[in-house]
């Protein structure tokens, strides 16, 4: 027969509620009730509890009482020393009535007290966390003693118990995380806002009454709350919000009489099925953004110039020198004629690529297939090809994929590509041109290759290694693969070859 009592359901509700109550309840008191509880469940006079320090085999006391009140309060059980050690170890309560007659117990130098009958020691297990802790309960010498058939009850008591702890426990750990997220809200400096489910408000830092000018309250929803703000922030906020699900992250200006102000605003969802709402003044760094961007400009063009320049001089000074050996000698103009033609083609090409280069570009969208492109551009340099005795293969993928791509711009780049593949090139050498599956391009020569300071600098306009080289074509190509959002990479091996690959990423784009 068990000398417990019956846990009434009563007396278990009381304790999951302190557990569910709003965190208020400090872990002493909370404990205070446990110990109440549990000294008349086991109609105990003594009891300690030790809890686990967490993540460790050890366990600290947390509250000592009654007759077991004498134990230090630094007293510390790690797994499976002493007979709460063991218990713990076990997982099962274990009874003792004189320490001195069990063995292990014995010769760890524990003593019998004289004040103590006889005690219960009950690890508190949980099924998800395992063993939390212990509880040592003890009855006084002169109370008739726990038996063998209350261990069986000690145990369930035992689970309840922990798992009115454990859910304390996880209680209070949310509150903190609570707590630590309203603080780094509050020094995050940003206008946020979080909406609940149902479109009410469910937080919000100080920021946001500031920047919309109006203070939401716990109880309004958003909407209510929207029709208080400034009109220009409630057409790109509502926006956001709508489309929070795709993680929106935007910008957006206010322009009214008493401000100019532009905005990031950041929206997302939250797991609860509510919205997130950042929203950040940027007007500064706008302004910093666009004064960094207008003295990089400045920088190229200054770079740029003094490069043109440079490029435009060698080709003058051609054309002046002909055209002086021309006046001194007319009979020499068919000649020198011929110099100032070629010479006035350099500036033009230089004029036509540097102009390419500069202008900002246009695409014009087409269905095509890359392989006609390339087919079409490789025929129109036969001759150079022939020239140079290279020979050229093809191996194009049968499901080569339509891309939507400016077939103008596509030439291009072949062609630029072709061409300094020609440059880098012997007599007898191979230029093979490979289109896949996916679409991906592959220009490959075997010429001469470059180290890898060379590649480096290979798409910086006006780099150049050949002496008639004005250093754009690479440049040209990068600009028109940025505009049609596609990469070009390059892969290189000094003495033995480069491959340029083209990536579009324009595949089924509209
Ligand atoms: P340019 O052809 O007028 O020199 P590019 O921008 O087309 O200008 O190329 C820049 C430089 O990159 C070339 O001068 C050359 O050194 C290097 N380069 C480009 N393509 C190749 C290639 N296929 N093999 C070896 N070097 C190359
Ligand atoms: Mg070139």
């Amino acid at each position: 027969m068990s000398t417990l009592r019956e846990a009434r359901p009563n007396d278990l509700y009381e304790l999951l509620d302190l557990a569910h109550s709003d965190g208020s309840v400090e872990l002493e008191e909370y404990l205070q009730r446990v110990v109440e509880k549990a000294l008349d469940w086991f109609s105990a006079q003594g009891i300690s509890i030790f809890l686990r320090n967490g993540g460790t085999e050890t366990f600290g006391l947390a509250v000592a009482h009654g007759l077991l009140s004498t134990v230090p309060s630094d007293a510390v059980i790690s797994d499976g020393q002493g007979i709460a050690g063991v218990a713990i170890a076990e997982g099962q309560p274990r009874l003792l009535i004189d320490p001195t007659s069990d063995r292990d117990l014995a010769r760890q130098g524990i003593e019998r007290k004289e004040t103590i009958g006889s005690s219960l020691i009950i690890p508190l297990m949980t099924r998800n966390a395992g063993c939390i802790g212990v509880m040592n309960v003890a009855r006084a010498a002169e109370s008739a003693d726990f038996s063998e058939s209350d261990l069986e009850a000690a145990s369930s008591l035992g689970r309840q118990i922990a798992l009115a702890l454990s859910q304390y426990r996880t209680l209070v750990a949310a509150q903190t995380q609570k707590y630590e997220l309203q603080s780094a809200m509050d020094l995050i400096g940003f206008g946020l806002l979080m909406i609940g489910p149902g479109g009410r408000f469910q937080d919000f830092t100080p920021e946001i009454a500031t920047i919309l000018e109006s203070s939401p309250r716990n109880h309004l929803t958003v909407a209510t709350y929207f029709q208080t703000i400034n009109p220009n922030f409630q057409r790109p906020l509502n926006l956001g919000i709508e489309r929070a699900k795709k993680n929106l992250s935007y910008r957006f200006r206010v322009d009214d009489p008493i401000r100019h102000v532009t905005y990031a605003a950041v929206t997302a969802p939250m797991q609860n099925g509510g919205v997130i709402v950042a929203i950040h003044d940027i007007t500064e760094h706008e302004k910093a953004r666009g004064a960094i961007d207008r003295i990089q400009r400045l920088a190229e063009i200054g770079q740029l110039t003094a490069s043109i320049a440079h490029e435009i001089r060698n080709p003058l000074t051609g054309i002046q020198s002909a055209a002086r050996m021309i006046i001194d000698d007319p009979m020499l103009a068919p000649e020198f004629g011929e110099i100032i033609e070629r010479e006035a083609g350099k500036l033009n090409q230089l004029c036509t690529e540097f102009l390419t280069f500069a202008k900002p570009l246009s695409l014009d969208f087409e269905p095509i297939r890359l392989s006609d492109i390339g087919r079409r551009v490789v025929d129109s340099m036969k001759q150079e090809f022939h020239d140079e005795r290279l020979r050229v293969e093809f191996r194009i993928s049968p499901d080569e994929p339509i891309l939507y791509a400016d077939p103008i711009r596509v030439e291009q780049v072949f062609r630029n590509l072709l061409k300094n593949a020609i440059d880098a090139s012997s007599p007898g050498q191979l230029i093979c041109l490979e289109i896949d599956e996916q679409g991906i391009a592959k220009i490959r020569d075997q010429g001469i290759g470059m180290e890898p300071h060379i590649v480096d600098r290979l798409f910086t306009p006006f780099f150049t290694t050949k002496p008639n080289g004005t250093g754009l074509g690479l440049s040209i190509c990068h600009k028109i693969m940025e505009a049609h959002r596609s990469t070009i990479r390059v892969n290189s091996v000094a003495g033995s070859g480069t491959t340029f690959e083209l990536n579009f990423n324009v595949k089924g784009a509209a």
